[in-house]
């Protein structure tokens, strides 16, 4: 009997457990059925007939610079809005303010506040999970689009606390009319203003419009897709997220991922004053309005900790791999006769600190000279390695940590002789009564 395909498989499942689309190999005669198509629609086929329309369109200088300006509006209604506002509550904001970043964030057309929020905090919680909804372990283009193109299994789907968002009134009304929001913000607004101010309505609709909204969302997809996959970690390296200053300009600042994903709730993603991020800086023009409020910081400290344990980990990674020596506490324990005896046999040994180094090799390699280190052969020569006659630098302890081959019992030989008449050894009482002067 030939091996059943998936598809019979999946549909060999115990009786009423329905398998889901997701689950069923693409072919040429379902692969549509795969396809989520409103919002294939709305990321793939209007823009590209947009694309279309524009090489019979005219672009107008004054509807190129107002498809840039509206470009960075309608971004900043994602980043500064949908993002740190309502998916991550990093500042308070006014109601006017609100309302304007509903809208604009609306005119970028990447869902609703609710829906987009809900996704964001997933990717959060579940970040590089099966329940991270743009996990880019599945693939750097599943997580920039793919993962809206096709659809998704519910069973794979992060759950997340948005009741906050179910009771603000504006997220929800947004939510509800989000058709309205496409129409009104994706396209009306930008082709009104630039067909009242100029006269350019078609300019308006393709390149204010619809180019403006293709960019505007492969812009913001890349925080999902290159934001964890170019850049530095400078502060967790468990997972994905990156900083990478190239996603920053992309992303109007969202590309300091790494430090974003360790500290959330800060309404900053770059820290550093010098580093690319216009969402954080509207943020704090708007405070300065009386437009935002309660920004929230993690406290620098806490910051710094996160920064100096990667980098721990890091100098840790490469300490791993050098040649240390053998530990002390697996070199074999020699008595102090032995080692005398062995080192009269010929082997080049010498003490110092109580551990038994084997030097044959090194003697003519010596910057010091053959005379003195031969002079110390069955010798502790603690004190003459460190100052009696050349206090010898950090280079030369980390070698000499390379030609250990023992420990000496009891440490050294004066120890040895202790141990060995405990008759001769001054009482303490005594020791301490010797003069000082
Ligand atoms: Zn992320
Ligand atoms: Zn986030």
């Amino acid at each position: 009997m030939p091996p059943k395909s998936e598809a019979t498989m999946a549909e060999a499942k115990p009786s009423g457990q329905k398998v889901h689309t997701s689950e069923q190999p693409v072919t040429l005669g379902n692969w549509y059925q795969h396809v989520n198509w409103v919002n294939t629609t709305l990321i793939l086929i209007v823009p590209v007939l947009g694309c279309i329309t524009a090489f019979y369109t005219q672009l107008r200088v004054p509807t190129a610079i107002w498809a840039v300006v509206y470009y960075f509006w309608t971004g900043l209604g994602i980043t500064a809005g949908y993002h740190r506002l309502w998916a991550h509550r990093s500042y308070e904001a006014s109601l006017p303010l609100k309302i304007f970043l509903a809208c604009a964030g609306g005119g970028a057309i990447q869902g609703s506040i609710r829906w987009w929020s809900s996704k964001h905090r997933a990717h959060h919680r579940w970040t590089d999970t099966n329940k991270d909804p743009y996990s880019v372990h599945k693939g750097i283009w599943y997580s920039h689009f793919m993962w809206m193109v096709l659809k998704q299994n519910p069973k794979d789907k992060g759950r997340t606390d948005i009741s906050d968002l179910n009771q603000d009134p504006l997220v929800v009304w947004q939510h509800k009319h989000y058709g309205f929001f496409i129409l009104a913000f994706g396209m009306l607004f930008p082709m009104v203003v630039a067909g009242l101010g100029w006269g350019d309505w078609k300019g308006g609709l393709i390149y204010a419009g619809i180019l403006r909204w293709l960019f505007v969302q492969q812009a913001t997809f890349c925080v999902n897709s290159l934001a964890h996959w170019l850049g530095e970690q400078p502060f967790d390296d468990r997972n994905s997220p990156r900083d990478h200053v190239v996603t920053a300009l992309v992303t109007l600042g969202e590309g300091y991922h790494n430090f974003h994903h360790e500290f959330p709730s800060d309404y900053r993603n770059a820290i550093e004053w010098w580093q690319y991020d216009p969402t954080k800086w509207s943020i704090w023009v708007w405070k300065q309005l009386g437009l935002a409020s309660n920004l929230k910081q993690f406290r620098a400290n806490e910051i710094e900790k996160g920064r100096v344990q990667q980098l721990q980990k890091k100098v840790d990674q490469q300490r791993a791999k050098l040649d240390w020596g053998i530990p002390l506490e697996q070199l074999p324990v020699f008595s102090w006769d032995d080692f005398v005896n062995d080192a009269r046999s010929g082997k080049a040994l010498v003490v110092i600190s109580g551990v038994i180094h084997d030097v044959t090799n090194f003697i003519n390699e010596h910057p010091g000279g053959k005379v003195l280190i031969s002079s110390g052969i069955g010798k502790d020569v603690t004190a003459l390695f460190n100052g009696g006659v050349y206090n010898h630098s950090n280079a030369a302890h980390n070698l000499l940590s390379s030609m250990r081959v023992g420990v000496v019992r009891g440490g050294g030989e004066v120890e040895i002789w202790r141990q060995g008449h405990p008759e001769k050894l001054a009482p303490v009482g005594a020791a301490r009564s010797w003069p000082t002067c």
